[in-house]
């Protein structure tokens, strides 16, 4: 039950039947997982760009007479967590820019490490920026391009390789709706189709909520073009060295979602069966921790052979009006969102298995949780390796002094979360999660091999 949070989910789609914004919607709500902080649906109807956008969950933000106030046959949404700029209002996508060719959408998934240079290089050419997000200096950067070139898709091209860094990019003009993503394919993208229509999304999960059908991934590098239902594919920049964010299948996306090949639920059974082949450990259950441990466990209980059992039962219910208790009573936090099936814990050897420690303390709270229903012996098997060092790409892994595993042995981090036992994958067995993905990994957060320079980057932490 990790606390790290990615930064957005994308979704778009071209149809001819309109109602483009209400299939945002439900897209949108099967990407909720992804960012809960902000959402926006920009439609576009005979060449004309409207938007509706908030701070709030997708079925708070929208209803169904503001859908119907967004006619169009296409749309671009987003669902938003800030890391990159913060949680202001205005960063809220997607962002809606007009000028002197017409008007733009745009809504990006991912961090872009050479911000602070482009930034710094715009402005000095007069540039004013709006909002305090990175997706704002790309959509600056692709109408400056669409003045001097003859078409978006060519400004889309000549702004990619400017940027460094993760994006999993829609871009929706008058004419045309966009879907690129960076070389080395940081984040997910992937395209769909129901009938005539054309549709992108960030985990292949939200097709199924549409009734769309699964097409394909938008491979790193690549740009795809929807115009008048007629697709566009440019594959120019795409290459080998790619680098897919492996804590998407460890964590990040939802588990009935297909990525780059290789489901997700797949590779996180893997990598339970993984850790029980790593360290024999005497037990009576496998339970997994809600929601992400919980493939993971099945995966470790089928392969040990020691039963799978459901010891914790998740409040779904919470939501945002979920007032946040003093530091003093954070076990009620936790009680709130996990409670132990006490009549499964009680008098058993357990084994719990969970996606990742960031700063041990909800994993030591949740161990707590199954000493006070009686567990005779809980050891903690972790689905990933420790987190060592900062995310650039993303993912707001905290500093380097907070990751309890840069400060701690394995063994001082059992003792801290009050487990008998702690182990974590390796990261030789990481790498075999997931054998089915047609792209190579980042694990640069496990092991500081960051896949591209971020001295940039640092400088802007
Ligand atoms: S550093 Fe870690 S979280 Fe960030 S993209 Fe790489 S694997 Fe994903």
């Amino acid at each position: 039950m990790s606390n790290l949070h990615e930064e957005c989910g994308v979704f778009g789609i071209w149809d001819p039947e309109g109602h483009c914004a209400e299939t945002t919607y439900y897209g949108l709500v099967s990407l909720q997982h992804r960012g809960q902080e902000g959402c926006g649906i920009a439609v576009n109807l005979n060449r004309e760009i409207t938007h509706y956008k908030d701070v709030g969950l997708v079925n708070e933000v929208f209803n169904e007479e503001i859908l119907q106030r967004l006619p169009g046959n296409m749309a671009v949404g987003h669902v938003r967590y800030s890391t990159a700029g913060g949680s202001l209002r205005e960063n809220v996508q997607p962002l809606v820019l007009r000028y002197i060719k017409g008007t733009l959408a745009i809504a990006h998934n991912g961090n872009i490490v050479n911000t602070l240079g482009l930034k710094k290089s715009l402005e000095r050419n007069g540039a004013i920026f709006q909002t305090t997000a990175d997706t704002e200096i790309i959509a600056y950067l692709i109408a400056r391009e669409r003045v001097n070139t003859g078409s978006i898709e060519e400004s889309v091209k000549n702004v990619m390789k400017m940027l460094k860094g993760a994006f999993s990019l829609l871009v929706m003009s008058p004419q045309k709706l966009i879907a690129a993503r960076d070389p080395w394919g940081f984040r997910p993208l992937c395209m769909g189709k129901r009938d005539n229509a054309y549709i992108f999304a960030s985990e292949s999960c939200a097709f199924d909520s549409i009734d769309a059908e699964y097409i394909r991934d938008i491979e790193p590098g690549e740009i795809v073009v929807v115009e008048n239902g007629r697709i566009k594919e440019d594959k120019e920049l795409t290459g080998k060295n790619t680098s897919l964010c492996i804590f998407e299948h460890i964590y990040f996306s939802r588990p009935d979602s297909y990525i780059d090949g290789q489901g997700v639920h797949e590779a996180r059974k893997a990598a339970g069966a993984l850790l029980a082949k790593q360290s024999k450990t005497e037990a009576d259950i496998v339970i997994g921790v809600p929601d992400s441990g919980l493939s993971a466990a099945a995966g470790y209980a089928e392969y040990s052979g020691i039963p799978y059992e459901t010891g914790f039962i998740k409040n779904k219910y919470i939501g945002r009006t979920f007032i946040k208790p003093q530091q003093s009573s954070r076990e009620i936090a936790v009680k709130m969102k996990l409670n132990t099936l006490k009549s499964v814990i009680s008098g058993k050897r357990v084994i719990m298995v969970d996606d990742s420690i960031v700063r041990g303390t909800t994993c030591a709270r949740i161990v707590n949780l199954l000493r006070s229903a009686g567990a005779k012996e809980v050891h903690v098997k972790i689905s990933c390796p420790p987190f060592m060092w900062p995310c650039y790409f993303g993912t707001d892994i905290p500093s380097r002094k907070e990751l309890i595993a840069n400060n701690h042995t394995i063994e001082e981090i059992g003792h801290i979360i009050n487990a008998d036992s702690l182990d974590y994958l390796s990261i030789e067995n990481l790498h075999k999660i997931a054998p089915y993905s047609n792209l190579k990994f980042c694990d640069a957060c496990f092991t500081g091999n960051y896949p591209i320079d971020v001295s940039d980057a640092e400088t802007s932490k």
